[in-house]
Parts: structure tokens; sequence; C-alpha cells
């Protein structure tokens, strides 16, 4: 079955949104494989979104997901992947719809308080980078 990998941002954990953008996911139906608190080095950064390095906003996005721990979840269902997205809501939070994550809980692009994979590919990608195999059920 297909995995996304969903990463709340450090904003999401310091304002105290996890319980809330868990149980969304929980509520709507998938399965949580993993789940972790986690410092990310730099250079972990850097590879996961290794695709927007010759954006200007880069430097600025791996200061932003290394300025404090992040909350990884690997979650599995049909469909995950998309379904996730359309929970998370676009990029912007602005422009984002309410009752998506990102229109109901945020303002700015730069700290748009989750990550979700935008493949099924990538899911794989992004789990094999950011769980150890063992930390995963
Ligand atoms: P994510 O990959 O984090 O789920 P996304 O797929 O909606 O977000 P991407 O285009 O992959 O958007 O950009 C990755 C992240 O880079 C965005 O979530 C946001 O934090 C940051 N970002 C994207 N565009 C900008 C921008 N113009 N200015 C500042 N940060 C940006
Ligand atoms: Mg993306």
């Amino acid at each position: 079955t297909e995995r996304s990998y969903v990463m709340i941002k450090p904003d999401g954990v310091q304002r105290g949104l996890v319980g809330e953008i868990i149980s969304r996911f929980e509520r709507k139906g998938f399965t949580i494989k993993g789940l972790k608190l986690f410092s990310c080095p730099a250079a972990l950064a850097e590879e996961h979104y290794k695709d927007l390095s010759s954006k200007p906003f880069y430097p600025k996005l791996v200061k932003y997901i290394t300025s404090g721990p992040v909350v990884c979840l690997a979650l599995e269902g049909p469909g995950v992947v998309a379904s996730a997205r359309k929970l998370i809501g676009v990029t912007n939070p602005l422009q984002a719809e309410p009752g998506t994550i990102r229109g109901d809980l945020g303002i700015e692009t730069g700290r748009n308080v989750i990550h979700g994979s935008d493949s099924p590919e990538n899911g794989e990608r992004e789990i094999a980078l950011w769980f150890k195999e063992g930390e995963l059920c």
C-alpha cells in the first residue's frame, strides 16, 4: 500500500499544534506507521529539499526546518499521498482553503506548518531518508 512522509515543521511544534494535526490524519483513517520528535541536522534538511536548492529561498528554508524539533510521520493508506496533500492545503497558507491544515493554522509561506510528500515515489524516498528501518511498524 501507498505511504506518505508527513512532517510537522518547527513552527507547528512550537505553537502546540501537534495533537490537532495528528488527529486530523487519524480521523481521516490513515494508519500511522512511524512517528517521532526529531531535531533535524542541516544536511538532512538540505537532502530532503534538494530539488529546491537553486531557489532563492532555499537557505532560509533549510534554516527554518532546522530551527527546532519537527514531528516526523509515516502514514499509510490507499491514495494517502494525494489525500494528505488535500488535507494539508496549498503551499501559501493565505491561499489554502479553510478546512485545510494550512488554511486553518497558518499565514506565511515561509512558516507553513507542515510538509507532505508530492508523489508515492517521493513518499518512499522521504520515509527512507527520515526513518531508520527499526523505527517503522
Ligand atoms: P512541502 O514540500 O513542504 O510539503 P509544498 O510541496 O507545498 O511544501 P514546495 O514547492 O515543495 O511546496 O516548497 C517546499 C517548501 O519551501 C514550502 O512548503 C515552503 O515552506 C517553502 N517555500 C516554497 N516557496 C517559497 C517561497 N516563495 N518563499 C519562502 N518559502 C517558500
Ligand atoms: Mg513539496
